[in-house]
């Protein structure tokens, strides 16, 4: 397998050296499972996204989909590639065997949507769309609206979208305008405006499901008062066909930085007063539905943008050992020149680039097994406390990967020097199509917000123990290895470990005490910190498993092969994280710690 995409030995490393994804197989929903039909499954992935996704990534980019007033062109290749991971099975992938589904835990699909994105990400939006919005309505819709959608979706038949965003209500969703009336046959009118709806218009196929975001007449204001709509581009009639246009109008395709592929459409529900909506669940509990999809599409996000990253990773990577450029300053004028590989500076960047995107995934890989842990384990108990640390750590998942992937990717267009500014390199569409994570699916600084206004409190911040406990046994493995630079890691990360908690209380009584927006000024500030540390966390784990893996590779004539290059660097990329970037929360803690209000007491005339 081609390791263009993703590195295939760092993620047999990841899954199965250091999460122990295989012992997945020991529980019930995944019994008939074995490791190899988990390597199956990703190497099925891998195939058809180098077969079908990859080979048209710059063309979509550079020849969008149009809109001629009538209908939505969008280039063949894409309606092909959509279709082969249809019906490989992947919109279905995690669903149950009754569903056709495959039964995959999260970890594996999160690896397989990883190959997809990697390779196509504007292609790849399609299919994501339509696996979220089949799951919620798995999840929390009738069984009549199951029996009509729901397989024509798992099989890529009907796409879905999620249709949120209105044009004056984008991180404040309380303020959404769309309405719904009830009518005497059971259905609801929509009407109402929505922007920057992914994938809202397109002929690829038969039908699009969207979920949408609206308010029913008289319910309460705020967000306790939105409901979640299921609306068909058609309506089905009992043979379940889709016979009838639904009164949704495209309003236009909007043309953005990246993610050219994916139709960014502006849609108007009900323009003749005719647009029929079918409630998902209760009303008024909308928000709570979607806060379901959302978080599993944080997640989603997160991979998302570490995946991009990687693939600029490995580029650069390939660029650097390929092009000569100068020499060290001790070597003779005369001499040829090297690899730029061999110059340090080159080397920081790669080293930055391999610690953000392979801390990243495995922070991704890590909010994918709690969620494995949530749907499989029999322990009531031990699920609670899995979700309530997953919630903790969903907006540090979201926000830490979708700041550093496009980070990487500025750094591999700087490796590539002026070959990186043009379009004849890809490492500018890997950043232009990354650009957009801090943006969707709550911007980065919403999530600070979220997590140290609502989700570091919650449950008397048991999330926050938690995670405190799970990092301390890593510390207390790691310090038990004489002779190790895990140890002396283990030892920074246990003192940024305490820096957190004692900030944390800090915080809470400033909360209390001296005023909620105050506080929350610095919110980025901590995210930043906690985000870190968790990164070190995990890069830690990945040194203690690399240790491992060089202690069974022995004393060997071995020693220097393929396995122990790999490991090598891993614990190299382990001393970068440390002592380049976990080093960096002092700064942010100092503003913390001092209060700092420079932002907060800003006016706006003084700018
Ligand atoms: C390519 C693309 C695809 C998208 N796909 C979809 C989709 O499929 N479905 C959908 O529903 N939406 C979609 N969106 C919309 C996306 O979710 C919103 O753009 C996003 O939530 C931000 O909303 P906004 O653009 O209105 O920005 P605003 O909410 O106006 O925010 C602008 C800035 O102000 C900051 N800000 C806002 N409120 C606060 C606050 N209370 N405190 C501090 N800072 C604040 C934000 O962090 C941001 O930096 C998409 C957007 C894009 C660009």
């Amino acid at each position: 397998m081609s390791n263009t995409l993703l590195n295939t030995r760092d993620i047999q490393f990841q899954l199965y050296e250091v999460l122990d994804s295989a012992a997945l197989t020991q529980r019930a929903r995944f019994a008939e499972h074995s490791q190899e039909t988990f390597n199956a499954a990703i190497d099925t992935a891998a195939q058809i996204a180098t077969d079908l996704f990859a080979p048209h990534n710059a063309k979509l980019d550079s020849q969008e989909p149009e809109f001629d007033g009538k209908k939505v062109s969008i280039i063949p290749e894409v309606k092909i590639a959509f279709d082969a991971l249809a019906q490989a099975g992947f919109i279905a992938g995690r669903q149950d065997y009754e569903l056709d589904g495959m039964q995959l835990p999260e970890v594996i699909m999160a690896v397989c949507m990883g190959y997809f994105t990697s390779a196509n990400p504007s292609t790849s939006g399609y299919s994501f769309l339509t696996s979220a919005a089949a799951n919620l309505i798995n999840i929390f819709a009738s069984e009549t609206l199951k029996a009509q959608f729901l397989a024509p979706m798992l099989q890529g038949r009907f796409s879905g979208t999620m249709a949120l965003t209105e044009p004056h209500a984008g991180s404040s969703l309380a303020d959404i305008r769309t309405s719904a009336k009830r009518t005497e046959q059971g259905h609801y009118l929509i009407k109402g405006d929505k922007i920057f709806i992914s994938g809202g218009d397109h002929e690829m196929t038969e039908n699009i499901v969207h979920l949408v975001l609206a308010k029913i007449e008289g319910a309460p204001p705020g967000v306790k008062g939105i409901s979640l709509f299921l609306v068909p581009k058609f309506t089905l009639d009992d043979a379940g066909k889709p016979p009838q246009r639904n009164d949704i109008a495209l309003t236009g395709l909007i043309h953005k930085l990246g993610y050219r592929g994916t139709t960014s459409t502006a849609l108007s529900f009900g323009e003749n007063g005719a647009c029929e909506g079918y409630l998902i669940g209760e009303e008024h509990q909308g928000l709570r539905y979607m806060f379901q999809m959302m978080n599993e599409a944080r997640v989603g996000v997160a991979m998302g943008a570490m995946v991009i990253g990687y693939r600029g990773y490995l580029y650069s990577l390939e660029y650097a050992r390929d092009r000569v450029q100068g020499r060290h300053a001790t070597d003779s004028p005369t001499s040829p020149p090297i690899p730029i590989v061999q110059h340090a500076d080159v080397r920081r960047m790669l080293l930055a680039q391999k610690s953000y995107v392979e801390g990243g995934f495995s922070l991704c890989l890590l909010g994918a097994s709690l969620l494995d842990d949530i749907n499989t384990l029999d322990d009531a108990g031990q699920v609670e406390k899995t979700q309530i640390l997953l919630d903790l750590l969903t907006p540090v998942i979201k926000s830490w990967c979708s700041e550093f992937g496009p980070k990487a990717n500025d750094l591999a267009i700087q490796i590539l020097g002026g070959s990186g500014y043009t379009r004849e390199y890809p490492v500018e569409q890997f950043w232009r199509d990354n650009r957009l994570n801090p943006i969707h699916e709550g911007t980065n600084g919403i999530q600070a917000l979220d997590l140290l206004g609502r989700k570091v409190w919650q449950h008397k911040s048991l999330g926050l123990q938690l995670l405190g406990q799970r990092i301390n046994l890593d510390i207390q493995r790691a310090q038990a290895l004489d002779d190790s630079r895990c140890s002396e890691w283990a030892k920074d990360l246990g003192k940024a470990l305490l820096s957190v908690q004692k900030i944390t209380l800090q915080l809470g009584g400033d909360l209390a005490q001296s005023g909620v927006d105050k506080t929350l000024a610095n919110a980025a500030c901590y995210m930043n910190i906690v985000g870190k540390v968790v990164v070190a966390w995990l890069w830690l784990q990945q040194a203690l498993a690399a240790e491992a893996g060089l202690a069974k590779l022995g004393t060997s004539a071995t020693k220097n092969n393929d396995d122990s290059h790999f490991y090598q660097g891993k614990l190299q990329a382990t001393q970068y994280f440390f002592k380049w970037e976990l080093s960096s929360i002092h700064q942010n803690l100092t503003l913390l710690t001092e209060r700092d209000d420079t932002c907060f007491a800003m006016q706006n005339e003084w700018f």
